[in-house]
């Protein structure tokens, strides 16, 4: 059965992936956008979710593009109005956030669904089926990117609860929670804050490995102008891989295995779906933890300030 979905919050990762996605999928059928700005073309609009949520008791999805500030009480009234919701990454801006909107969610009777679309990218379920068979020694995550040219003029990322860097960089930490057998847990990390901002700009982390013992590391930083780097490299007892472009390409001991394709969203409107007919949710907030855990544990450096 079609499932009748509202998208909000019409910006950037709306129009670049949530609109083609629920498009192309026919368990899926856009009948509003919620904006204070924009509009979708032929798709009903409303400036406010509470005037959607009134008039349109047959929408029984609402997906939320919003950034993570604003996300919460989106979400609770949607919980609240019982509508399934579907949460952008990171779920929430603070992780007491999350677990109260976990419980709305069970207590009106709807699934939650916090989206990581990282661990969707082709390539991340063989790197897991590959380290499930192999003693890891060392995993080295290299996310750098321009911020400059992925997150032009966008002003809440610098804001309490935008996370700054770990705006991507929780998209690795998604990946690195899903293709571990078991947890690891932040040791130390050093967080380098431009003067004139209130998140970071880079973050270096190292983890603890309970049960192996290995040596597990991440590089975080947004002033890398050129080429960009989404890299995850790791060594084993039985050899080595490197997962890149962000999960869409593997090698294994050096020998490309497999070259994918942009799927994320795709397969996150499907996972969405099939959760909404299973009545189930998912709510896994571990990548959100490890971020937290920066913010609690690390060193603050203090670096040059930074402009648009
Ligand atoms: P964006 O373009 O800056 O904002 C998305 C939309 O959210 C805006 O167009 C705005 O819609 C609405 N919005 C902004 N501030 C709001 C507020 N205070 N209250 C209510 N609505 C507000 O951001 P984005 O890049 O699409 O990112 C949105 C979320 O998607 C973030 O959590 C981000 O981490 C995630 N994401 C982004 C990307 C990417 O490549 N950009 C990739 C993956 C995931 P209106 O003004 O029209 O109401």
């Amino acid at each position: 059965m079609t499932e009748k979905l509202a998208l909000v919050g019409i910006g950037k990762i709306a129009r670049d992936q949530h609109l083609p996605s629920i498009y192309a999928n026919p368990d899926w059928s856009l009948e509003a956008a919620v904006s204070r700005h924009a509009s979708v073309d032929g798709v009903e609009h409303f400036e406010k979710l509470e005037a959607l949520l009134e008039a349109r008791p047959d929408i029984t999805t609402i997906s939320l593009a919003i950034p993570p500030q604003p996300r919460y009480e989106y979400a609770a009234m949607a919980l609240k109005a019982g509508r399934h919701v579907m949460l952008e990454k990171p779920p929430g801006q603070s992780l007491a956030e999350c677990f109260a909107l976990e419980e709305l969610a069970r207590q009106n009777g709807v699934t939650i669904f916090a989206t990581w679309h990282s661990r969707y990218a082709d390539c991340v379920p063989d790197l897991k089926a590959w380290l499930a068979e192999r003693t890891l020694k060392n995993l080295a995550i290299t996310w750098k990117e321009d911020v400059r040219r992925w997150h032009p003029g966008q002003e809440w990322i610098w804001e309490p609860g935008g996370m700054g860097v770990f705006d991507p960089g929780i998209n690795a930490l998604s990946i690195l929670t899903e293709i571990m057998p078991y947890r690891v847990h932040l040791r130390e990390a050093t967080l380098e804050f431009p003067e004139n901002r209130a998140t970071p700009i880079a973050a270096h982390l190292a983890f603890t490995d309970p049960q192996a013992g290995s040596e597990l590391t991440a590089e975080f930083d947004w002033r890398q102008e050129g080429p960009q780097t989404w890299d995850i490299l790791i060594e084993t007892d039985r050899g080595s891989a490197r997962l890149s472009h962000g999960g869409e390409r593997l090698e294994i001991d050096g020998e490309l295995v497999k070259q994918g394709a942009n799927h994320e969203y795709s397969n996150l409107y499907a996972r969405m779906a099939s959760l909404v007919r299973a009545g189930e949710s998912d709510m896994d907030l571990s990548p959100m933890i490890h971020v937290c855990d920066a913010f609690s544990l690390g060193r603050r450096l203090i670096t040059d300030p930074f402009e648009f």
